[in-house]
């Protein structure tokens, strides 16, 4: 190994390429693949950090210009070998540089234990003088100065490691009032283990013990397949994550544990922390870059087993990795809208071939992809049909077109609005469901019917009662509410379609001793405001929990025996092709949250398209039927899993110049088009053409071969770049996007 390959500064994307350095005697014996570096670089051999990625004895540079590495910072390695591999992978299978894989991978290093950072003292009245007088010297004091007149934010163990020098030096400078060193310090633990109760393993049901004894066995087996456990709501999934996770420990393994949210999913990390203690950290992305980081070397360092947190957590680099757990599978945040546009479940795919460890995939209502690929044998599969407690809930779907012939014209039901009653009455909880918040979805006017849009998106505003203004969902854009209509000058301004802020307000008038919550973006803007009003709720602070999509998952609320969802079209007609599996999995988890326990739940969804087959398989608690009809939709209209999606949409504040870039890269797809064959819509307008002042078009092309289609899609691009100008125009590419705009 005579040059190592490295990669400059991952931060900085026009450095993507691999550069060869020569390896002097010093750093001869410590230098692997995975190391941090610094090097010289550029004409003024300014020192950069860069990452070891593999060793070479060939260069194509002549030898008088290769430079040497100038020192290694860290003992340890920040990539293994395995990240390595990982981070090719996905620059090729999303599109990406190699530095945007590898900065995606590794969380923003910050100097563990001496936070210490130094800065020159130019408060000093005679800094520059002394600065002067120092640097014609030859010695440490010198290069110290140098050093920190080219960087900031430098720190003490920074400066020794780069340098190469002792602290004394330092020490010198700073007592002559030249550098000021301040501490930072961070926090190390992210949990405060006072605040869980401790668990011990559950008695399995029969069901648990063959789910967990099938996984097991595979795992013995060294089965290289990764494992679906689908599991009605309530059928305690968690307990065999967690029975699982033990026996890895025990054979001096590590586990990570996906969740969709951590904000949303308190209870299932609860249940981690319960019971193994300050073996488990979690990681999301609301710490900041030093807790993360913390959280990263202590996996690395060994001193915890388990990692619990959304998408990131996948990177944790434990050491010698036994599982990976995927709860709540069928969820979309596992799939990154941002460059990487990785899928977590794709990565935690290559992780467990890399590795050895195996995948468990977990969920009440799959993915159709994920399904299909256990009975395409690509996956084992592992279910669990009864609930702990043997009872599922009863489901009644109601019709609101008969409601309205009957001259209902409230929100409610009658049959949910009894219900509600009678449930208050027996001092039980009740949770209702609406994905929409705000109070009420646009407001018009009756003469002439003008809707108020929002000036930068071409989307109505919605009226939000409490601060008695009209907000954009899009762009945040606020207005107050006209007097009289903008277009007609007529008073008759009406409010029409139901928000969740609505449903509050109707539910305080017809029921006034109701204790009540609600819980969407508009009352969990707050830190922890997620988590207090969840234990209020549990601990029966309130008798109605009112709330949109986040309410719907994972919660497990003894006493809620009755669950109203209010308007179970709105999944169901947002123009994507999978409204009809979004629709079936949120009616069957929202209706999982009722009867739980000891006391019988009801469900009560109310609807306009009472004959959706989403909904009738939802009512009948019926997964497979509604796999079987969906999975034959798929293959019909030619989408995934019998196809890839390549989304395009190209956005810009100047309409004319997006429609002709569009157009032009059309033109040019339809050309290469004529050999590959694929299925090319035309151009069209996006589902929400404006948004924040910009115009979007967009172009979807279908094909089974994912390479094929990428690489076509890549290269007909690339043209467009390099023929039109594009200056000011945003192009977002995504394969097979969570929903087509
Ligand atoms: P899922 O994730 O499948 O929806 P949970 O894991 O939340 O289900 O389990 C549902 C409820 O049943 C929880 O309150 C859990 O504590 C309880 N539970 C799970 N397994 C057992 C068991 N073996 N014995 C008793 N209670 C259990
Ligand atoms: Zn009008
Ligand atoms: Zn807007």
């Amino acid at each position: 190994m005579k040059y190592a390959e490295i990669i400059i500064d991952i931060t900085n994307e026009k450095l993507d390429k691999i550069f060869h350095y020569s390896i002097p005697y010093h750093i001869k014996k410590d230098i692997c693949i995975g190391m941090r570096v610094f090097v010289p670089f550029g004409k003024g051999n300014r020192i950069r950090e860069g990452y070891v990625i593999g060793f070479t004895d060939t260069t194509d540079i002549d030898e008088k210009y290769i430079k040497d590495i100038y020192n290694l910072p860290d003992k340890y390695t920040v990539f293994s070998e395995n990240m390595i591999e990982l981070a090719k992978f996905m620059s090729n299978k999303y599109y990406c540089s190699l530095s945007e894989s590898l900065q995606c991978i590794m969380p923003k290093i910050k100097n563990d234990k001496t936070d210490k950072y130094v800065y020159i003292n130019y408060e000093n009245p005679n800094i520059k003088e002394l600065i002067d007088k120092i640097l014609i010297k030859n010695n440490s004091q010198s290069k110290i100065l140098q050093f920190l007149l080219k960087n900031d934010n430098v720190s003490v163990y920074e400066l020794k490691n780069i340098l190469g020098i002792s602290l004394s030096p330092i020490q010198t400078l700073e007592k002559h009032n030249i550098i000021k060193i301040t501490i930072k310090q961070i926090k190390r633990n992210t949990i405060n283990l006072e605040n869980y109760n401790k668990t011990k393993h559950l008695t399995l049901s029969e069901q648990q013990s063959n789910a967990l004894n099938f996984i097991k066995q595979k795992i013995n087996e060294k089965s290289t397949k990764p494992i679906l456990l689908h599991g009605v709501t309530g059928s305690g999934k968690t307990e065999i994550y967690l029975q699982l996770i033990d026996d890895i420990l025990k054979n001096g393994k590590q586990a990570i544990v996906l969740v969709p949210e951590i904000s949303l999913t308190p209870q299932t990390v609860e249940r981690f922390i319960g019971r193994f203690g300050e073996k488990v950290s979690v990681t999301h992305s609301r710490l900041s870059d030093g807790e993360r980081f913390d959280q990263w070397k202590r996996a690395k360092d060994q001193e915890i087993s388990i990692m619990v947190g959304a998408r990131s957590a996948i990177f944790t680099p434990f050491e010698n990795l036994g599982i990976i757990i995927i709860d709540e599978e069928h969820e979309a945040t596992y799939k990154s809208e941002s460059t990487p546009k990785y899928n977590v479940k794709e990565i935690a795919e290559k992780i467990c071939n890399l590795t050895g460890a195996t995948l468990v995939l977990g969920s009440a209502t799959p993915s159709i992809d994920t399904y299909y690929k256990t009975q395409n044998n690509q996956y084992d599969l592992v279910c669990m049909d009864n609930r702990i407690n043997q009872d599922m809930p009863q489901i009644n779907v109601i019709d609101m077109r008969k409601e309205l012939e009957k001259g209902n014209k409230s929100i409610f039901s009658i049959p949910l609005f009894e219900a509600i009653k009678e449930n208050l009455e027996k001092n039980m909880q009740t949770i209702l469901f609406l994905n929409r918040r705000g109070h009420s979805t646009f407001v018009s006017c009756r003469k002439c019917g003008y809707v108020m849009e929002c000036k930068n998106c071409n989307v109505s505003y919605t009226y939000h009662l409490k601060d008695n203004k009209l907000i954009c969902h899009y762009c945040n854009n606020t207005e107050s509410v006209p007097h009289t209509c903008p277009a007609c000058n007529s008073k008759y301004i009406k409010y029409f379609g139901v928000g969740t802020q609505k449903i509050e307000e109707q539910i305080k008038k017809y029921f006034k001793n109701a204790r009540v919550m609600r819980m969407d973006m508009d009352t969990t803007s707050k830190k922890n405001s997620h988590q207090n009003i969840l234990d209020d709720f549990k601990n029966h602070k309130a008798d109605i929990l009112i709330g949109t999509q986040m309410i719907a998952k994972g919660l497990d609320f003894p006493k809620v025996s009755l669950v109203g969802v209010i308007a179970a079209d709105i999944t169901l007609n947002t123009g994507d092709y999978k409204s009809a599996e979004n629709t079936f999995q949120l009616l069957t988890q929202v209706a999982g949250r009722a009867g739980r326990s000891n006391y019988k739940g009801k469900v009560f969804i109310q609807t306009y398209n009472p004959d959706h087959y989403s909904i009738n398989f939802a009512k009948n608690n019926d997964y497979v039927g509604f796999y079987e009809k969906e999975i034959l939709e798929r293959k019909i209209m030619f989408y995934p899993p019998f196809s890839n999606i390549f989304f395009i949409m190209i956005c810009g504040e100047d309409e004319q110049k997006v429609i002709n870039s569009i157009n032009f890269l059309h033109k040019v797809m339809t050309y290469y088009n004529q050999k590959t064959n694929f299925y090319l819509s035309d151009v069209a307008k996006a589902y929400i053409y404006k948004v924040n002042k910009q115009y979007r078009y967009k172009i979807i092309i279908k094909a089974e071969d994912e390479t094929r289609l990428k690489n076509f899609v890549l290269y007909c691009v690339n043209i467009l770049k390099n023929k039109v100008d594009i200056k000011n125009l945003n192009i977002i590419l995504s394969l097979n996007p969570n929903y087509i705009q």
